[in-house]
């Protein structure tokens, strides 16, 4: 069977995944996202109004026009997480398949979300939930597997196509954990099993966000832990004290509800994502927030929070915001610009539960609203986190797991492969034979 890999986006920097695999007849795609960069460089985009061939031209969303040299049909778009890089950009291109999304639950209701969201397209593809460990036929002869993993995340998988001539393992954005706060710890068993399979795996595509970094990436529990040293060691504080994470990242906001209770401040969530991802985390039962836990994402109804705050009495509530990059029109941006009724007064406190994604645009906007807080007298606690990307050792561990055929880096720039390449030369790969250096639009051919 001939198998062919096109590597249509998310290979020369981060974000605008997507990746198609043909297996004989048969295509399946993995992930269909946005370039949040190149989005939020243009400010006022709204790119819910937006042609895809405008977006694709800004570098936002994927250029999948290579597809047509793919000779299959498309059987299933697969979108590994609800990362927006990763799903970003169904809205805009899903429409031009006739194949269901399939994914997990979690993932599934973020695309219907954002499917709802758009204003240009009609996207009518059905939506196929499938959780992890659970296989589907793909065409005659090939089979769709979901792997558990783990990530900033909830719901996280790494899909597996199993074909005749061995599997391919689509690797793209996990942390080895083996005690997540919320969810199963990533399934090793499986992977292991699956590389030691009669025809093995064919092929290993792999995100290599960490792969500079030396040692493994501490489990989410090491960052629940980090938190509640910073959230009790100013519990006799009697001013304000926010907080801002990743608004997806549905175990951190767990952490701090939790901990803010235990400090004996009322959490609340401020901001529209915030409202979304954590509102949908909960319907789905994902987690258990308290009862009384106010999430608000209008303007209005936030301002109006902010209101009662004040009146009464800042140390007795723990906002939860938006804004841990410094994006302009966040919360704790707004928050430092003064625009919200929510005062700063010296001595308050400011924890980003986040790091800064190491990019211009975001250094710069985060240094500005740091900046910002800081002149209203705040003191910051920065960088209580953890990647949800391996590093060094997990991608070690990867590659003895699967002892893979080929692999194939992707998820960064050349500049973030070269580490990689590294590690794999030294396990034994060799660049031009089975290691595969590649750019987005390429077609890699496996097996003829
Ligand atoms: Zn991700």
């Amino acid at each position: 069977m001939e198998i062919e890999i096109a590597t249509i986006g998310g290979y020369e920097a981060v974000g605008r995944q997507m990746t198609a695999v043909r297996a004989g007849d048969d295509v399946v795609i993995f992930d269909m996202g946005l370039n949040l960069s190149k989005v939020l460089i243009h400010d006022n985009v709204e790119t819910e109004r937006m042609h895809s061939l405008d977006l694709i031209d800004m570098g936002a969303i994927p250029d999948d026009r290579v597809m047509s040299d793919l000779e299959g049909d498309v059987k299933a778009i697969v979108p590994t997480h609800g990362h927006l890089d990763h799903i970003g950009a169904i809205s805009k291109l899903a429409h031009r398949y006739t194949a269901p999304i399939v994914a997990t639950p979690f993932t599934i209701e973020l695309v219907k979300q954002q499917i709802k969201g758009e204003e240009k397209f009609g996207v009518e593809n059905d939506l196929i939930k499938m959780e992890a460990g659970e296989t589907m036929s793909i065409g005659e002869r090939n089979e769709l597997e979901f792997v558990n993993v783990t990530h900033s995340i909830i719901d996280a998988i790494n899909p597996v196509l199993h074909t005749p001539e061995g599997s391919i393992v689509y690797g793209l954005d996990k942390r080895m954990d083996h005690s997540p706060v919320i969810g199963d710890p990533i399934d090793m068993k499986r992977f292991r099993e699956i590389g030691r399979e009669d025809n093995g795996v064919l092929c290993y595509i792999e995100d290599c966000t960490n792969a500079g970094r030396k040692g493994r990436t501490p489990s989410e529990a090491v960052a629940r832990r980090h938190l509640k040293d910073v959230m009790y060691s100013i519990q006799d504080y009697d001013g304000g004290i926010v907080a801002t994470t990743f608004s997806s990242h549905i175990a951190r906001v767990k952490s701090l509800v939790e901990f803010a209770d235990d400090i004996g401040r009322q959490p609340v969530l401020l901001g529209r994502s915030m409202e979304k991802y954590s509102g949908t985390a909960e319907r789905l039962d994902f987690v258990d927030f308290p009862d009384d836990l106010g999430m608000y994402g209008h303007r209005k109804s936030v301002d109006r929070t902010f209101k009662r705050i004040m009146k009464e009495g800042k140390e007795n509530f723990l906002p939860i915001v938006t804004g841990h990059q410094g994006e302009p029109r966040a919360m704790l941006t707004r928050m430092g610009r003064g625009e919200t009724p929510y005062e700063l007064d010296d001595g308050d406190k400011v924890l980003f539960s986040a790091r800064v994604i190491p990019e211009p645009t975001n250094e710069g906007q985060r240094y500005q609203s740091e900046k910002l807080l800081g002149m209203q007298g705040a003191r910051i606690y920065d960088d209580i986190h953890v990647s949800g990307h391996l590093r060094q050792e997990g991608h070690y561990e990867m590659i003895d797991a699967l002892q893979p055929q080929n692999i194939i880096p992707a998820h960064q720039s050349l500049e973030g492969f070269a580490p990689y390449v590294d590690l794999a030369e030294n396990m034994g790969y060799t660049v031009g034979r089975d290691l595969h250096i590649t750019r987005n639009g390429n077609m890699i051919k496996l097996t003829e």
